[in-house]
């Protein structure tokens, strides 16, 4: 089973893992598994779900959470 890299922040799957060779280029160790990502410049670690079915739930949370934060105004 694949699994999937998904940005902790908007929930997209656009995210890429180059900044982690980067950082091991630089000899800067422990900064490993960081994602950059393309949609909203979020940089850190993804979230890593198991299955689609998963990602689907995580893209209904991110919906909630928007929804939520609209009507606080
Ligand atoms: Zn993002």
């Amino acid at each position: 089973m694949a699994e999937i890299n998904a940005c902790l922040k908007c929930g997209s799957r656009n995210i890429s893992g180059l900044k982690q060779l980067a950082y091991w280029a630089k000899g800067s160790g422990p900064m490993m598994g960081i994602y950059t990502c393309q949609d909203c410049g979020y940089e850190g670690h993804p979230f890593v779900l198991d299955s689609l079915r998963d990602y689907k739930k995580l893209l209904e949370l991110k919906k909630e959470e928007q929804n939520a934060r609209i009507k606080k105004g």
